[in-house]
């Protein structure tokens, strides 16, 4: 039998499986956004019995990233000595009445990097300029973040800085599990985020909300495995944190990592979009690196925020609504003229069903 014969037999088997247990509809959320492509592009929704519903939450850095925070890069990217420097998802991200991407078109110096540290890099390069860094995602970015920080503290690099929106994506779940309107049976856990920090910060999902999770790698037999174990959770009536992923998630994460995040960033109150205000989800720069936090050391006007009434994209990534139900949905919206963040990144959920079809 070649490779791919044994693993669509074995994916068989576990459909089969996940039919035989599940005897009601259930929800399953995938939290993370790179779940949500691989659902899509494997084509899991169709082929899942169809009392079996997957949905996506929010764990798609670039669409939680309100408006505020983009008005806010957008006000720093008008000033003449500064240079942003961001990830390319950000550029399409729309702010209140502009984006980066129209900055830079009317001049605006910004450029696309693919690590915090070719941020610290331009500004090495630049010292007449102010490099601010788009610190932009969760806890698989933030490290790289602060250990990108504490480097230009060890060269006493002054012309770089951070305009710091990390976040934890426990606290998001959290925040779904006390909204009563959002009905879920069980959770996918992020398995890139418990790469970082282990499988404890979600242990709250079963012990305190008694919902079953369980952490899931990324190809399609990995999220399939990960469904089953949540099916036989449902079946037994348990609710406890299962690890599908143990081939890379270890039960206490990274501990390096957790060291950089927590030398450089404490916890904050940010505001998520479709979520908004979510207690310590958030990581602001500290005391000890205040330097190289932007909003301590740069002061600029921004224009007052306000969210697209039209777009829905904080009842999507709470599985609210699907695309389909936005108005704006591929007649205004699309991936080239996006009219919300969850159509910018391609591990959005609008972005998705745009392009691998509505699926269920
Ligand atoms: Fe927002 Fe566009 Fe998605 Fe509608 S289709 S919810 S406008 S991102």
């Amino acid at each position: 039998m070649t490779k791919a014969e044994e693993s669509r037999k074995a994916a068989e088997n576990l459909l089969k499986k996940i039919d035989e247990l599940i005897d009601r509809p259930v929800r399953f959320m995938e939290v993370c956004g790179t779940h949500t492509v691989s659902i899509f592009r494997s084509g899991i929704r169709q082929l899942l019995p169809e009392k079996v519903e997957l949905v996506s939450g929010p764990g798609c850095p670039v669409c939680v990233t309100p408006n505020d925070y983009m008005d806010m890069a957008i006000a720093y990217a008008k000033q003449k000595d500064i240079i942003i420097a961001t990830f390319g998802d950000m550029l399409k991200v729309p702010g209140t009445s502009s984006s980066l991407n129209a900055m830079k078109t009317a001049g605006a110096d910004i450029r696309i990097v693919y690590s915090p540290l070719d941020a610290l890099q331009i500004a090495r390069d630049n010292p007449a300029k102010k490099i601010v860094f788009l610190g932009v995602g969760f806890e698989t970015t933030a490290p790289l973040s602060a250990a990108t920080i504490q480097a230009a503290g060890n060269e006493n690099i002054n012309n770089f800085f951070v305009l710091a929106a990390h976040k934890w994506t426990n606290t998001a779940l959290e925040a779904l599990l006390n909204d009563k309107d959002i009905k879920v049976d069980g959770f996918l856990l992020p398995g890139h985020v418990c790469v970082i920090t282990g499988e404890e910060p979600f242990a709250f999902v079963a012990e305190k909300y008694k919902k079953p999770a369980v952490v899931a790698g990324f190809d399609a037999l990995d999220i399939l495995q990960a469904v089953y174990m949540l099916a036989k959770q449902v079946k037994n009536k348990e609710a406890k944190i299962e690890n599908a992923y143990k081939r890379v998630v270890k039960a206490e994460g990274n501990i390096i990592a957790k060291q950089a995040i927590e030398a450089v960033f404490d916890k904050s109150t940010p505001s998520w979009r479709g979520l908004g205000e979510i207690p310590l989800s958030g990581m602001q720069i500290n005391d000890k690196y205040s330097k190289y936090d932007v909003l301590k050391q740069i002061a600029v006007e921004k224009e007052v925020s306000k969210e697209n009434p039209a777009c829905c994209c904080g009842d999507v990534l709470k599985g609210l609504k699907k695309p389909i139900d936005c108005p704006l949905f591929k007649k205004i919206c699309t991936p080239d003229k996006p009219a919300g963040a969850c159509m910018v990144s391609v591990e959005g959920t609008c972005h998705a069903w745009y392009k691998y079809g509505q699926g269920r």
